[in-house]
């Protein structure tokens, strides 16, 4: 079944901030992340925020992100800003890309622009559209370098390996940086992370720096909502640091990153608004959400809130416009997003 999508733009009235999965997200330091889009190429059996798999899809205006974007900027001062692309979905399906790094950089202070991508549409033609617009950094998403390892983990039949890696060599002839960012299933892909390491150290002796390619292990998180891998049970922070520990010393490298590998400090953030959890707050809704019982809610025109209900409705259409009084759930200050849940 074809997911329905909503275009966000001015119109829509949604707001850009404040809903975790589109708009914008900021974290309090220098990087703007931007979630342009809710649409994915692939199903990941694991993928954390369910992505690929949407009642509803979500597709933003650039030119509404862009006009947001520069205030957010004016507000934080305008140097040594990042943006990072980094949607739940894939960003090389966002038409608008493109166009969107070319104004992005004619806004002074820019000075990085990075994202995430699993990599499969990565191409010749994308790859020089990439470099001509002088994109900073990828990050592309690799567990595996075994064919059916990754195509299980992707769960996707046409994951070609051989491509991506010949995609990746193309990059590395471009200025782009790579950062290799392997997700790491404690007892599923514990072997594949090695041979990770070793391509990257590979890499490296064959002459390219340690920034043109790095490495990047992440820890395996499951959140209630996402996908989950079956038998597979999460590690403590503390093991996770451990076994990266051990790895640096095997290999020698260096595997543990933090916000100074990347040049992130703290900076402004924008107004957040003085909610809390638990608080009775009403807002209007504006929107249907990704799933039957998600919707978005409009706070004021820069704040958006994601509004949970209780229960699916069969006319989701008929709460659009409404007014309610719902209650905080989830108030994430750091981050300025916002949940709230509703009872019909
Ligand atoms: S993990 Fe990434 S590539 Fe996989 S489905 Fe989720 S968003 Fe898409």
């Amino acid at each position: 079944m074809m997911a329905e999508i909503v275009y966000v733009d001015e119109k829509s009235e949604i707001p850009l901030y404040g809903v975790d999965f589109i708009g914008i997200i900021d974290r309090g330091t220098n990087v703007i992340e931007l979630k342009p889009l809710t649409l994915c190429n692939l199903k990941c059996k694991y993928c954390f925020v369910s992505a690929g798999n949407y009642n509803t899809d979500f597709v933003v205006d650039p030119n509404y992100l862009l006009k947001k974007i520069k205030d957010i900027i004016k507000m934080k001062g305008n140097y040594k800003i990042e943006i990072h692309f980094a949607p739940y979905g894939e960003i090389l399906l966002y038409s608008g890309l493109f166009n969107l790094i070319k104004e992005l950089w004619n806004i002074e202070g820019v000075e990085t622009i990075s994202l995430q991508t699993n990599g499969l549409l990565l191409n010749e033609e994308i790859i020089k559209k990439l470099e001509k617009t002088n994109v900073t950094r990828i990050n592309i998403s690799l567990n595996s370098l075994n064919q059916d390892k990754a195509k299980f983990l992707s769960n996707c039949e046409n994951y070609n390996i051989g491509n991506l890696l010949k995609n990746i060599l193309l990059l590395l002839k471009t200025q782009i940086d790579i950062l290799i960012a392997p997700v790491w299933f404690p007892g599923e892909n514990d072997k594949d992370i090695e041979e990770i390491i070793n391509y990257v150290l590979n890499l490296r002796n064959k002459g390219f720096s340690q920034k043109r390619i790095q490495i990047g292990i992440q820890k395996y998180l499951i959140y209630k909502t996402g996908r989950k891998l079956k038998k597979i049970r999460p590690k403590s922070w503390g093991y996770f640091y451990k076994q990266l520990s051990m790895l640096e010393k095997k290999f020698r490298i260096k595997l543990k990153l933090g916000p100074r590998d990347f040049g992130i400090h703290k900076r402004r953030i924008g107004a957040s608004l003085n909610v809390q959890k638990n608080d009775h707050i009403r807002l209007k809704i504006i929107s249907i959400g990704r799933w039957k019982r998600e919707y978005i809610g409009k706070l004021d025109d820069n704040y958006g809130i994601k509004v949970l209900l209780n229960k699916p409705i069969p006319q989701p259409e008929q709460l659009i416009g409404k007014d309610i009084e719902a209650k905080i759930i989830k108030a994430n200050y750091k981050d300025n997003i916002l949940t709230a849940s509703f009872s019909i």
